[in-house]
């Protein structure tokens, strides 16, 4: 199993994260400052740090300044507020492996950690599968009972959500989270719109309502 260090101090994010990742296999430990992140990531059993750079105490460009010079080969992914090519060249000239920009969708870091952690040996599934359908991420294509089926991007992600949860309940926050982001609207209906053209392309029953609860892939 692989640990991860997350330094945010953003409540809301640093529990949108924690449980994102935990819900997909990884064990996680939060610190809201620098200088916590530093003691911390100096524990060499950290695979990886997810840091912001606008953390009190000691900022995000110091903790991996003092990370690098101490010698830890850990994969850093920076999430930044700004997108400002600027904090980008600083954090990979840093030593930095990845940047993210706020607001991000869950799935786009979770494919960040992914490739980071199997650049360091873990292997990857590309091609999802339950029952008669599968997803390639690789050339992003869908088939259910054999024919290729056009999804857009968020259809795709939701429905690659789904796949790597087949046979869960997942609740209208989750999906939330992990397809459209931490600040979405808690109170919006894109959720259920979206599950309404995923069933359109894929066949009615393929995702069940579970009532009070949210929905379920049929695995
Ligand atoms: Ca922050």
């Amino acid at each position: 199993m692989n640990r991860i260090l997350i330094a945010e101090d953003e409540p809301r994010l640093a529990s949108f994260l924690e449980k994102g990742l935990k819900s997909n296999g990884f064990t996680t430990t939060t610190v809201g400052d620098g200088v916590s992140a530093v003691l911390l990531a100096d524990d060499a059993d950290f695979d990886l740090i997810v840091l912001d750079i606008g953390l009190p105490g000691k900022d995000g460009f110091s903790v991996l300044r003092e990370v690098r010079a101490a010698g830890q080969r850990i994969p850093v992914i920076i999430l930044s507020a700004r997108d400002d090519i600027s904090d980008k060249v600083d954090g990979l000239e840093l030593g930095a492996d990845d940047y993210v920009t706020k607001p991000f969708r869950f799935e786009e870091l979770l494919a960040r950690v992914r490739v980071r952690l199997r650049v360091e040996g873990t292997a990857e599934t590309t091609v999802l599968r339950a029952g008669e359908m599968a997803l390639d991420l690789r050339t992003r294509r869908a088939t259910v009972d054999g024919h290729s089926v056009e999804l857009s991007a968020r259809e795709f992600t939701m429905l690659e959500v789904f796949l790597r949860h087949a046979g869960q309940v997942l609740s209208r926050e989750q999906l939330l989270s992990h397809v459209w982001g931490y600040d979405y609207d808690p109170g919006s209906n894109v959720v259920d719109v979206y599950v309404g053209y995923l069933r359109k392309k894929l066949g009615r029953d393929r995702i069940q309502t579970v009532r009070g609860m949210g929905y379920s892939l049929v695995s």
